[in-house]
């Protein structure tokens, strides 16, 4: 996999705002966000998207998940509410090609959105 924006976050070459580090997983602000609270969850592993997650990668991704959600109800959002998406490849919006979880709380989201 090529480099990303994102592989540079992780080794830190360019600035973000990280709000969750562990050995394997990285959680910053999203720099342009969609609602109050706009996080993205990474892993530290480049995989593309969930297209390209394979089963070994799925106690990562389980781990990324339940990181996000933890997050969210840390900062007050469990009972209001919250989202949490993967975009994936073109029809889905996927703009930057490091696997990256969605965290949107703050307002009322749309369903289905645009
Ligand atoms: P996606 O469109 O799902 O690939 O999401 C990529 C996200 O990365 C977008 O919401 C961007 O606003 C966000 N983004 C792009 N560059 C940065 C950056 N340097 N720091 C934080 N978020 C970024």
């Amino acid at each position: 996999m090529s480099d990303t924006l994102f592989a540079k976050i992780i080794r830190r070459e360019i600035p973000a705002d990280i709000v969750y580090e562990d050995d394997d997983i990285l959680a910053f602000r999203d720099i342009a966000p969609k609602a109050p609270l706009h996080v993205l969850f990474i892993p530290k592993k480049p995989i593309r998207n969930l297209d390209a997650a394979v089963a070994d990668d799925g106690e990562l991704l389980g781990r990324l998940v339940l990181a996000a959600a933890a997050y969210a109800r840390q900062e007050g959002f469990a009972e209001q509410g919250y989202r949490c998406v993967f975009n994936t490849n073109a029809d889905g919006g996927q703009t930057v090609f490091h696997l990256h979880l969605h965290l949107l709380a703050g307002r009322s989201l749309h369903w289905p959105p645009g």
